[in-house]
């Protein structure tokens, strides 16, 4: 359960989530959270309040105005002609692959550095995962890991856009292309970042989202959404997230599952989305002050590709003996996370899917470390952060 989980960033409400380090209070300097959520929930409270008590009144819930209505923006903000709004990234990874009509035999190439639910929505569709390495600089896949991990099985590549970062899009649709495969983006992690002109998510047939709290666009729980050009695609998937229905209530013409968009999800939302470029560019502010601190240590910040805008999800850092670090890191108030400790062709979950060793990913694993990172985190912090991790990195190899 806490392998691969993709919350142990996450904070609920009031505080850190059981399996996060919780900052202790060191005196004469507060603790410095992963991520102040709460923050970014009080700049949308006002607006958030005042439409949820209307739709509360009207008891619209499922579907409805406030649905459509972020649907629509979240389509125009990805570039694309349709969004259709599901109950959580898992899901609109599922549906995706589902809507593409995947079989047994059928191989889905992902990497192996992911949060689990890109590896399991494979499963879940009815279709096997296929485990590629990834790049050492920016952990993501690359051309190569692509090519060394086809088979005449593969149909689909899903392109995880992890970190807020974006992989070479042109490089990866020339192998899709050549191999004939689908290419479905995960960019769970990356609301709003760009390659070249576009944005993640309207790359390939199908962009999915996840809007977990702790996301760069979150909801109040849980949430997701698809994204695409295709309409036919886009009606399969208003077709499967509600049992199968056509638009008449009583007509099922597949059997679908029950995994909606909540209006209430949409309308924080829809607040929240009128500021997430505002956010994502505080956030590569604060990337770049990291960036400053820690150059040319043995703190080793991910590289960005030229043409990429990324949203920085997460900022991840790859250290010698992380252990220790992180406990010299917590010991001064100062919480960090892992993303992800195994990769997934060495989680259990996924034995009968393992068939090789994927070196880069596994030496990763081991080293990565993610510091401190929200909208709201000031430079400040950010310094204290760097400071803390030099000085300790400094430490440990002096103590060798
Ligand atoms: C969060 C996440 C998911 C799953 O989203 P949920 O809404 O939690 O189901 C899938 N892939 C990646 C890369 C994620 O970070």
């Amino acid at each position: 359960m806490t392998t691969c989980s993709p919350v142990s960033h996450a904070l609920t409400a009031g505080g850190l989530r059981s399996g996060d380090q919780a900052p202790e209070a060191v005196p004469g300097s507060e603790p410095i959270r992963f991520l102040d959520l709460q923050s970014m929930n009080a700049e949308v409270w006002p607006e958030i309040s005042e439409r949820w008590q209307t739709l509360f009144a009207s008891g619209e819930f499922i579907g409805g105005r406030a649905v459509e209505e972020f649907e629509r923006s979240w389509a125009a903000y990805c570039g694309v002609r349709h969004a259709v709004g599901v109950g959580n990234g898992t899901d609109a990874l599922v549906l995706s692959l589902r809507a593409l009509g995947l079989k047994h035999d059928d191989e889905v190439i992902v990497p192996a550095n992911t949060f689990v639910a890109t590896a399991e929505a494979v499963v879940l569709a009815g279709a096997s995962p296929r485990f590629a390495d990834v790049c050492p600089d920016t952990l993501l896949l690359t051309p190569e890991s692509v090519r060394a991990a086809l088979t005449p099985r593969s149909r689909v590549l899903v392109v995880v856009q992890l970190y807020g970062q974006v992989a070479d899009m042109d490089a990866l649709a020339e192998v899709a292309d050549e191999a004939g495969l689908f290419i479905v983006e995960d960019a769970a992690q990356a609301h709003g970042a760009r390659w070249r002109d576009g944005r993640a998510g309207s790359f390939g047939l199908a962009g999915c989202f996840s809007f977990y709290p702790g996301k760069n666009l979150g909801a109040a729980g849980d949430a997701g959404a698809v994204v695409t050009d295709d309409d036919a695609l886009a009606d399969r998937l208003r077709v499967l997230r509600d049992h199968g229905r056509t638009g008449s209530h009583h007509a099922h013409i597949e059997v679908g599952t029950n995994s909606r968009l909540d209006a209430l999800q949409a309308v924080v939302l829809s607040a929240k989305l009128r500021r997430l470029d505002a956010w994502n560019a505080s956030r590569r502010q604060l990337m770049a002050r990291y960036r400053e601190n820690l150059d040319g240590s043995a703190a080793r910040l991910l590289s960005v590709a030229a043409p990429v805008t990324p949203a920085h999800h997460l900022a991840v850092v790859r250290v010698p003996r992380r252990a220790d670090v992180r406990a010299g890191l917590a010991e001064r108030g100062i919480a960090t996370g892992i993303h992800y400790p195994t990769p997934c062709h060495l989680s259990p979950a996924f034995t009968d899917y393992f068939d090789r060793p994927l070196p880069v990913a596994e030496a990763a694993a081991e080293e990565i470390l993610s510091l401190p990172l929200s909208p709201h985190l000031s430079t400040a912090d950010v310094d204290r952060v760097s400071e803390a991790l030099l000085d300790l990195l400094h430490g440990l190899e002096s103590k060798r």
